[in-house]
């Protein structure tokens, strides 16, 4: 059977939209999770854009096997270079080139005629065709391109080397009927295109985005670019589960594979969720909590009769977890492992070992564990990792809060056997809580973001915090799981602390640090607050 090769560019334009940057570790862990899925390709980045994005395509080069890697380029010499320099060590490298095509773009954005940039295209294609046996050229806005003009780009970049040739709907335009006659044109009338495989990159706006990818396939497209949830600039692009459960659910129409293992798409969700901590909307399609929840009583009553009745594909299919047997206080250490198994962690002895430490703790205090307490746990940086004695960690605190006045805190800490005590007041818990944290690291942060949530329903659940706080060196995200919200807050403050501290000492000298030092209680008492 014929395939759809599946593009991922979650890391790339996914990770370009607002609210879902990530630090190279968390892309890492992203790719490797991407890698699993089995999708065909990862889109590791921009490696020009800064040097953070070259080192995070650079480690995921290295750190993934079995998936070609891609960096985007320009085209321009500089950024095909830094492309292929960031993913030369994958197992299977691609520079991913770009050029826009459309009139409105090469006049206002490029100031270039159409023959220049066809010019500069092959160019482009031909020098990163010496460097790498695979090469991608996008034709950025083709969907407003001229199709003549396109026709000519398309042979040309072909004839230099290119062995993908990417149609985008850069900005959410095209109808699916327009996609599906562009697609169908191109394999008509350009007389080489046989040497290359024809891709599309379909963004949202009108929310469309699938429906096109969709559409090109039908008219031959062999790769569909798409994010994780369809994330990504805007309105985002297409997401990729939704192309590939649409490929597999009417393999009726479409009579294609792809070779992603389905199961894994739950865990890929969660995964990207848990990382970005932004929640996926519960009427997602694929992977919305709701998704496969029948709530009327006829529509109950018929899935209970024959699953088929309302239900085209199963839970089991996309890796949505049967509601499994839940854990207490007298689990032992085996069925923790096996749930952990079951769940998709394949973890060492050691963080098994911790995470059972902190199974109990939560046991004790929770009469039942659920599996999301446990991948809440999991997800908590606190217990996945093995704290360095360079960190901060906790190691008590007291907060006094009512109305009428401020809320004092009084926290003591640890590092590197130090322990350091401090007291600070603001207009709630929370504030005075991450108050004195900041006066006993020495290093001010602004809070960007805080959320707490609920992991599972009743008064004894876990509460999961998470905050995302920012320094001259940049923004880091801290996650902190607990039965008591103060103390999931300072966790999660701790987490996000230590990576701004790690990041601050290797490339930042202390003293920009410490010229930011001001009193937050200063600003409280002059009516400036950052909560
Ligand atoms: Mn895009």
């Amino acid at each position: 059977m014929d395939k759809v090769i599946i593009f991922d560019t979650t890391l790339r334009d996914g990770e370009q939209a607002p609210g879902y940057s990530m630090n190279i570790e968390e892309k890492v862990r992203m790719a490797r999770q991407l890698e699993s899925l089995g999708v065909d390709v990862i889109e590791a980045g921009f490696a020009i854009a800064s040097p953070g994005d070259f080192e995070a395509v650079r480690q995921i080069s290295a750190a993934v096997s079995g998936v070609t890697v891609a960096s985007l380029s320009r085209a321009l010499v500089k950024d095909i270079d830094a492309a292929w320099n960031a993913v030369k060590e994958a197992a299977r490298p691609r520079i991913h080139t770009f050029l826009a095509t459309s009139d409105i773009h090469l006049e206002h954005k490029l100031r270039m005629s159409r023959d220049a940039a066809l010019e500069r295209a092959v160019s482009a294609v031909r020098y990163a065709r010496n460097l790498c046996g695979d090469v991608e050229f996008s034709l950025e806005d083709a969907s407003r391109t001229d199709r003549d003009y396109m026709c000519r780009v398309v042979e040309a970049v072909i004839a230099a080397g290119a062995t993908t040739v990417n149609l985008p709907d850069t900005v959410g335009y095209a109808m699916p009927g327009e996609m599906r006659a562009m697609v169908a044109d191109v394999r008509e009338r350009v007389p080489n295109i046989s040497k290359a495989v024809i891709s599309v990159h379909c963004h949202d706006d009108l929310g469309l985005a699938v429906a096109n990818s969709l559409a090109g396939v039908e008219a031959g497209a062999r790769q569909v670019e798409g994010c994780v949830c369809g994330i990504g600039e805007r309105a985002g692009n297409a997401a990729i589960e939704e192309v590939v459960m649409a490929v597999k659910t009417r393999r009726d129409v479409y009579r294609l594979e792809t070779g992603v293992r389905t199961p894994e798409i739950m865990k890929t969700a969660n995964l990207l969720a848990s990382i970005t901590g932004v929640k996926t909307s519960p009427s997602k399609a694929i992977v919305g909590a709701n998704a496969f929840t029948h709530e009327s009583g006829i529509h109950q009553h018929g899935v209970l009769a024959a699953a088929a009745t309302y239900e085209i594909m199963t839970p089991e299919s996309v890796g949505v977890m049967k509601t499994g047997l839940v854990l207490g206080k007298h689990s032992g250490r085996h069925a923790f492992a096996g749930r952990l198994a079951e769940l998709g962690y394949s973890l060492d002895d050691s963080d098994v070992e911790r995470l059972f430490g902190e199974f109990k703790k939560l046991a004790d205090k929770k009469k039942t564990v659920q599996d999301r307490d446990i991948i809440a746990l999991v997800e908590s940086n606190e217990a996945r990792h093995a704290p360095s004695p360079q960190e901060w960690k906790l190691k008590g605190y007291i907060v006094n809060t009512g109305s009428g006045m401020y809320s004092t805190s009084c926290v003591t800490l640890e590092r590197d056997g130090k322990i350091v005590t401090d007291s600070a007041f603001g207009t709630g818990p929370v504030f005075a809580a991450i108050r004195a944290v900041e006066k006993i690291v020495k290093h001010a942060f602004a809070l960007e973001d805080y959320q707490i949530q609920a992991v599972t329903e009743r008064r004894d659940a876990l509460g999961e915090v998470l905050v995302k706080i920012s320094d001259a060196t940049g923004t880091y995200r801290g996650r902190g799981v607990s039965t008591d919200i103060i103390e999931g807050s300072i966790l999660s403050t701790l987490d996000a602390v230590n990576k701004m501290l790690d990041a601050g000492s290797t490339s930042l000298g202390t003293g920009a640090a410490s010229k930011m030092q001001h009193s937050f209680e200063d600003d409280l008492l002059s009516g400036r607050t950052d909560r």
